[in-house]
């Protein structure tokens, strides 16, 4: 398997900022397999679909074509923008709920990752738990709440506590963290301190 780093967490922990900056110093690709299910969700409130309605959704995401870098783009339309909105953050967890949903964006997170020779970080919710169980090192951040919401500005903390409060109690692949993964709290930390330590893990490891 190429090099897969895995970084798991709740909204607001900082997961894709690190994410982001350990790929670029890495050299390796970066996957963000939130805004996949972000845009799954966008494309089926533009066809009107219902977010309860699980074949729908099953079926829609099973033949969308999704990139998400530099831009997110699903079938052909851009929805960089519209998937930070209120409206999607208060769905997306619901049609992230569903099996056949998950089914269809873990074969693509997959693909992806294979495609990749150099590796990849990869940061979601089920990463090192259920995509990647073979993952090169599996790492969970966490954050108070507070200082979650104030990096996920606008989002508001009942929305931020209902989403993690879904993604942890669903059936299909919960939001937990793997009994290999290494846990750091970044609350009181920086973003070069958290990929510093992360780095040093590597390094280790
Ligand atoms: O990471 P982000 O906040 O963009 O994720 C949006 C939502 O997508 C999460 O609240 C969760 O419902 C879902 N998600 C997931 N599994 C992942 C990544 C995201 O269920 N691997």
């Amino acid at each position: 398997m190429n090099t897969v780093i895995a970084i798991d967490g709740p909204a607001g922990s900082g997961k894709s900022t690190v994410a982001r900056l350990l790929a670029e110093r890495l050299g390796l690709s970066f996957l963000d397999t939130g805004a996949m299910y972000r845009a799954v969700t966008a494309l089926a409130i533009r066809r009107g679909i219902d977010v309860t309605d699980e074949d729908a959704l099953t079926s829609l995401a099973s033949t969308v074509d999704i990139t998400t870098t530099p831009r997110v783009i699903i079938n052909d339309l851009d929805v960089t923008e519209e998937i930070r909105t209120s409206e999607i953050n208060s769905t997306v967890s619901m049609v992230a709920a569903v099996a056949g949903v998950r089914e269809a964006m873990v074969r693509r997170q997959r693909e992806f990752a294979e495609r990749q020779p150099r590796g990849t970080v990869v940061e979601g919710r089920d990463i090192g738990t259920v995509v990647f169980p073979q993952a090169t090192l599996k790492v969970f951040l966490t954050a108070e709440l507070a200082v979650r919401e104030t990096r996920r500005a606008g989002e508001g903390s009942d929305s931020i506590a209902s989403r993690d409060l879904l993604d942890s109690s669903r059936a299909s692949s919960p939001l937990r963290i793997d009994a290999d993964a290494i846990e750091l709290d970044t609350t009181h930390l920086t973003v070069e301190q958290v990929v510093g330590e992360i780095s040093a893990w590597l390094k280790a490891h």
